[in-house]
């Protein structure tokens, strides 16, 4: 079979997308078994990979990682799987109005209606959805997930370097972005509900490791006595750190979890601010997945022990804001030769 007429096709067919890596297949026809299917095609799929890496330099064939998956069915009709890319970065959340993911309106399954003013969510535009909007329109990509360690509530703020996440874009037209550009147009947006530092375009392993990860978090707690005026003595205060707290789920969450499971978590540092603007705040240091609002109040007994346990005296945690999540992604580290 002459291959230049399904080169030509195979170009015309990928020429929007920019890629670097690809690869060829073939189905395999019925009754066909796969080391005869992989004999009958290997020199075909030779001359046509060597004509495309010709034809379009700088690209070339990658069996484990393509950009692009070309697959060529016995009637020569192609189907294309388009790698998706990875931007890691951080976010601030300056904005207590505003969630990290996107919280659809499920009454109307996200689509709009009048109850959520035709935005299709439950509350303002999530960090999430700032970041794809110029990331889609950059890349010309179809969809979005965002990953990030873990994440705050609605009401927190995320403060100090930012949360770690990763967006990966499916089906990428585009793969070189600017990605200045692209925060400039987020900052714009968010309008100073949000901001992202530096990033960085990296692979899936990015997405992994940001999933996988479980981290630290420094929280700045702001305090409310119950009306009562109270002073805490900073022993009293310094004396939860170190200690395992138990935490039954938290009754704000049990309808979401629909179970009650015990969780043990560690305080590693505790430190009164005192008046911080006028309000009383308290700075924690704790281990990953501890429920912080339910430290300060004890959830009615659910959490022990708890700020409002030692102190004596009722407690509610009035504001919350997460000053440092306790990573360094692996894309931030800077390469040093080797000694
Ligand atoms: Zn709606």
């Amino acid at each position: 079979m002459d291959p230049l007429p399904l080169v030509e096709k195979i170009l015309q067919f990928i020429e929007p997308y920019e890629f670097q890596t690809f690869v060829l297949g073939f189905d395999r026809p019925k009754g066909y078994d796969r080391a005869q299917h992989e004999d009958s095609f290997r020199k075909l799929k030779q001359a046509l990979g060597e004509e495309i890496s010709r034809r379009t330099p700088g690209v070339d064939a990658d069996f484990l990682r393509p950009d692009l998956r070309i697959d060529i069915d016995s009637n020569l009709s192609l189907r294309l799987q388009v790698a998706p890319i990875f931007l890691a970065g951080r976010y601030r959340k300056l904005s207590r109005n505003i969630p990290s993911t996107r919280w659809i309106h499920h009454a109307c399954n996200g689509h709009g209606c009048p109850t959520c003013s035709h935005t299709g969510n439950l509350c303002g535009p999530s960090v999430q959805e700032l970041l794809s909007t110029p990331a889609l329109k950059a890349s010309l990509g179809q969809r979005t997930l965002f990953h990030s360690l873990g994440r705050e509530d609605v009401d927190a703020r995320m403060l100090g370097l930012g949360r770690p996440f990763v967006l990966e874009i499916h089906h990428p037209v585009r793969r070189k972005l600017d990605l200045d550009r692209i925060r400039q147009d987020f900052h714009q947006l968010a309008d100073g509900l949000a901001e992202i530092s530096t990033l960085y375009l990296t692979g899936p392993e990015a997405r992994s490791e940001v999933k996988a990860t479980e981290a630290e978090k420094t929280y700045r707690a702001w305090l409310d006595f119950g009306g009562t005026v109270h002073s805490p003595k900073l022993e009293q205060i310094r004396a939860l750190c170190g200690i395992t707290v138990e935490q039954l789920t938290p009754s704000r969450v049990q309808h979401r979890r629909g179970r009650n499971t015990l969780r043990k978590r560690k305080v590693l540092e505790s430190i009164w601010l005192g008046k911080v603007d006028g309000r009383n705040a308290w700075e924690v240091r704790v281990e990953a997945g501890m429920y912080v609002k339910e430290l300060v109040s004890g959830d009615e007994g659910r959490t022990r022990p708890s700020l409002a346990e030692i102190l004596g005296c009722p407690c509610r945690c009035e504001a919350l804001d997460v000053l440092e999540v306790h990573w360094n992604p692996p894309w931030e580290q800077v390469e040093r030769p080797a000694r």
